[in-house]
């Protein structure tokens, strides 16, 4: 949805404005489960009159207005271009969301401090503008260069994604959808006497050599295996794919190549009442993963149970895989692995 980020210098009424419209939001769009996403983001509703107009006429039976999203990004004062307090981050924040509300302190208050001394508007939104304006210039010099080195590469023949680059360089050219930069994969695509050993066929061993150098991944399928599969009754495909020497069809192999190359990690929570895959990005720690099932879980993370997926299922319970010794407590600097089983005891 679209993202609104409230800003301002401090101590304006920033937070107390996003709390207000956020709790008068959930007052009156009782659809929206999680109307405070984060602390500092909220989903809040756009009124309009004609939705219950038509949806009365229409009978229906709930009625979901437009919405927008509302973060409440803090910390923005002078200086934050320099890196002042945590002002890059902050920057950055702004730099995600498709409208700024910037609020400017206009009530006297002497019990409420001034960053500056004084209720002054102007000098208030002058002191933002050129943060922003800072910032832009920082923001458009990191473009500047960063195209430098991919036009290099370009102009070398090599796609954009063979460049090493920083986050923010990454980010400041994210706008121009390179298609080189995209992640890819070969499927090569073989005939079903080549599935059980597919690096057997000089075609599909030239491809694999090839992807490395142009930062590619590699998946052999046979589509028309694929197809045949489609065609035959569910109990017959097993059968089918061990006459062919696979144990699974191509499309499990492609579907976790694409996750692999877009950096995407599963891992599992199970319990009696359910048992259920999780998509989080390489590299996240255990509160950054369990912050995918529900930001509390982030906040409130202190230790997480942990076996691996493997070793989970030699000990065939939680149980059994505690007395092993495979069952760990991890803290808050693990980094999630591909199948972790995941039970985390900040939360039941
Ligand atoms: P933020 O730092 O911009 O998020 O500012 P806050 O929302 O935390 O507000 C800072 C202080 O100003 C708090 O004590 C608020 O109660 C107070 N405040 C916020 N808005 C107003 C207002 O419109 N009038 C007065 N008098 N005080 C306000």
């Amino acid at each position: 949805s679209l993202k609104a980020g409230i800003v301002g210098l401090p101590n304006v009424g920033k937070s107390t404005l996003f709390n207000a419209v956020v709790e008068n939001g959930k007052a009156q769009a009782a659809n929206f489960p999680f109307c405070t996403i984060e602390p500092n983001v909220g989903i809040v509703a756009v009124p309009d009159p004609r939705l219950s107009v038509l949806s009365d006429l229409s009978k229906s039976q709930r009625a979901v207005p437009a919405s927008i999203e509302l973060v409440d990004i803090a910390g923005l004062v002078k200086g934050a271009s320099q890196g002042e307090g945590l002002g890059n981050k902050f920057l950055s924040n702004i730099r995600k969301v498709d409208s700024i509300l910037q609020v400017v302190r206009c009530f006297e208050d002497n019990d409420v401090v001034h960053v500056s001394g004084k209720v002054d508007p102007k000098a208030d939104i002058d002191v933002i503008n050129l943060e922003l304006i800072f910032s832009d210039l920082d923001q458009e010099e990191t473009e500047r260069s960063t195209l430098d080195k991919i036009q290099n590469a370009l102009m070398d023949g090599k796609p954009a994604r063979s460049v090493a680059l920083t986050d923010l360089e990454k980010d400041a050219v994210k706008h121009l959808c390179l298609l080189t930069m995209k992640p890819i994969i070969y499927v090569a695509n073989v005939a079903e006497s080549d599935l059980a050993e597919p690096e057997l066929n000089p075609h599909v061993k030239e491809v694999m050599n090839l992807a490395p150098e142009l930062q590619s991944g590699v998946v052999t399928i046979s589509a028309q295996v694929e197809s045949e599969l489609t065609e035959l009754p569910y109990e017959e495909r097993t059968e089918f794919l061990e006459s062919l020497g696979v144990g699974e069809s191509g499309l499990g192999n492609l579907i976790r190549a694409t996750y692999s190359v877009l950096g995407l990690r599963t891992y599992f929570t199970s319990g009696e009442k359910e048992t259920k895959a999780w998509t989080i990005l390489a590299g996240m720690t255990a509160p950054q993963a369990a912050g995918v099932i529900h930001s509390d879980f982030e906040k409130g993370f202190i230790r997480a149970e942990t076996v691996a997926y493997d070793d989970f299922v030699a000990a065939g319970s939680l149980a059994a895989a505690r007395e092993r010794g495979v069952l760990r407590s991890e803290g808050k600097d693990y980094i999630v692995q591909e199948g972790d089983l995941g039970r985390s005891s900040s939360y039941s």
